[in-house]
């Protein structure tokens, strides 16, 4: 489905007038070329695969509240350095993307309408290197995770994985800075990384690691160097613009098997992460695990909700039920997906122990992956277990038509009492706001996320709104009991950010004193995760 606007008027950067703005550009496109500067006179959804640089396809407010004002398209690291400079000359925000497919979380949108986007994909797409021996890569931003595995493939590298998030469009090297996750034991991204180049929004570049010893060989192999480690500053921050990134690559493991567990009863999940804590610890599980509810399986059938139900409201359970009855894993509560590596005697020893303790659940049933067709949903989880990217986790956006969806990302420990409390305020308000969620528990090593996706109607205002309420809700009800968010949508940055406020918001202080140091004028991604420059603070521009 598409949604598209016909604007004409730009929309120009808070405080620069219309003239300023185009001798603004004109400068620009003597600095870089007029091919790669362009004007954001148009809104045009796309799709996935074709996504939007202008806006966020995925809007949760008006779709024109968040737009860039202009798109720019630098080739090098020297030219995204001239980007910055003008930036500063003109003070005119800018607003770093890699792919810009970062859908749920604002996509390609910036935080300040007006905003020049710097769409680093474009042009800085190559893969600068793969070592075969030490297991590591080095990428520019442009390298989606597709481009990433074809090239191992290409270099003949079969002893190589790379390790893929749910969609494998996005960037590898954006993907690690919004710190996502993927699915085989090298799932955290950011933890994988090592070294970095950045441009600072005064325009210096630096290498971060041992990057930062010319000649050196360890670049992508000790991620700390020698001193403070500032690589946290560039992630979830708008202190920079990364321009290289490297990360270790999982040698193959030498075999691999997925395996899918069912449980019956919602009232299983205390009991079932439980199970899971220790043997997630202690590695048995060996990938980021997913525990899904049975209300994503049938939204992963990629049928609209009408196909179900046409009340209003949440879809009742006594529906969800009757049509999991008609899925190959049959009706069930939760689904658990894992995998486990190796050859089959080390496989074997594992997937021993993980039956034995999955199966003290009453109603557990173990699927045998023989029994399931070529176009289950199981084998999408097989190949992004193993490495190979995919598209089809966004079935189901299609629940709703011109499907948009938002996410709730709360972090908390891997606890039976925790994960109750958290679906608890999900279900609750979800039901309040008539919207249906669609729940995954995603086990880290020792902490778990709860990902509520909730999908919506993009061209129904009462829903978006409703949307927007509902989030800020759980939001809240989560902070209350001592959870916080990952990661979010741009819309619920400030909110988040205040909830993160120990000891009179000191961690907010330090943040806004090192923006104020770096980023004098305030230009670089301004509001981004709730850091505010000290031009934008107090005027506003919180929501
Ligand atoms: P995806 O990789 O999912 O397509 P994006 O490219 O939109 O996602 O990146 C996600 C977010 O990470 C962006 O909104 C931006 O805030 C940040 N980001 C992405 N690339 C860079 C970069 N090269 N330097 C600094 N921040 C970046």
């Amino acid at each position: 489905t598409k949604s598209q606007s016909n604007r004409t008027a730009i929309a120009l950067p808070q405080g620069v007038g219309e003239s300023t703005f185009h001798r603004a550009i004109d400068a620009l496109r003597g600095h870089l070329g007029k091919d790669h500067v362009e004007l954001v006179t148009k809104l045009n959804d796309g799709w996935y695969m074709e996504n939007p640089n202008t806006h966020d396809a995925m809007h949760v407010a008006e779709e024109d509240a968040l737009v860039a004002s202009a798109i720019v398209y630098p080739s090098t690291t020297e030219e995204v350095q001239k980007i910055v400079h003008w930036a500063n000359k003109y003070r005119i925000p800018i607003s770093p993307i890699s792919i810009g497919r970062n859908y749920g979380y604002g996509g390609a949108a910036p935080r300040v309408r007006g905003a020049v986007v710097i769409d680093l994909g474009r042009r800085m797409n190559r893969v600068l290197d793969i070592n075969p021996d030490d297991c590591t890569c080095l990428v520019e931003p442009g390298v989606t995770y597709f481009a990433l595995y074809e090239e191992i493939q290409d270099r003949g590298f079969k002893h190589l994985w790379a390790d893929v998030p749910d969609i494998g469009g996005g960037s590898v090297l954006g993907n690690a800075l919004d710190r996502g996750v993927g699915y085989t034991p090298y799932g955290d991204h950011w933890m994988m990384h090592s070294g970095m180049e950045v441009v600072l929004p005064t325009g210096e570049v630096i290498r971060t690691g041992m990057g930062a010893l010319p000649g050196n060989n360890s670049w992508q192999l000790f991620p700390y160097g020698f001193g403070p480690t500032p690589d946290g500053l560039f992630s979830q921050s708008n202190l920079g613009i990364v321009t290289k990134m490297g990360f270790g690559l999982m040698p193959n493991p030498g075999g691999y098997e997925s395996y899918l567990y069912t449980f019956p009863k919602d009232e299983d999940l205390s009991q079932l992460i439980e199970i899971i804590r220790p043997l997630r610890i202690a590695m048995i599980l060996e990938n980021v695990a997913q525990l899904r509810h049975v209300s994503m399986q049938i939204g992963l059938e990629g049928k609209p909700r009408s196909t179900y139900y046409a009340g209003k409201g949440r879809v009742p359970d006594s529906i969800i039920h009757e049509a999991a009855k008609k899925l190959s894993s049959g009706d069930c509560s939760w689904l658990y997906y894992g995998m486990a590596y190796g050859p089959r005697e080390i496989r074997k020893y594992k997937l021993e122990i993980i039956h034995k303790e999955f199966m003290k659940i009453p109603g557990a049933r173990r699927i045998d992956p023989t029994t399931l067709p070529t176009t289950d949903y199981f084998w999408v989880r097989d190949r992004i277990a193993s490495g190979v990217p995919d598209i089809e986790e966004l079935r189901w956006v299609n629940w709703h038509p011109n499907g948009g969806h938002a996410a709730f990302s709360p972090v908390s420990p891997v606890r039976g009492h925790d994960a109750t409390a958290l679906w608890d305020i999900a279900r609750t308000r979800c039901e309040e706001f008539d919207l249906d969620l669609f729940p995954t528990f995603v086990v880290g090593l020792r902490e778990m996320h709860l990902i509520v996706e909730i999908v919506f109607n993009r061209d129904e205002p009462v829903m978006r709104n409703n949307v927007r309420a509902c989030l800020r809700a759980m939001i809240d009800d989560a902070a209350k009991l001592g959870y916080g968010e990952y990661r979010t949508h741009l819309a619920f940055m400030d909110q988040i950010a205040g909830t993160y406020n120990w000891n009179d918001g000191a961690l907010m202080k330090f943040n806004e004193k090192i923006k104020d140091c770096l980023d004098p004028n305030g230009i670089m991604a301004p509001g981004k995760s709730g850091v505010w420059p000290a031009r934008y603070r107090g005027r506003g521009w919180e929501m």
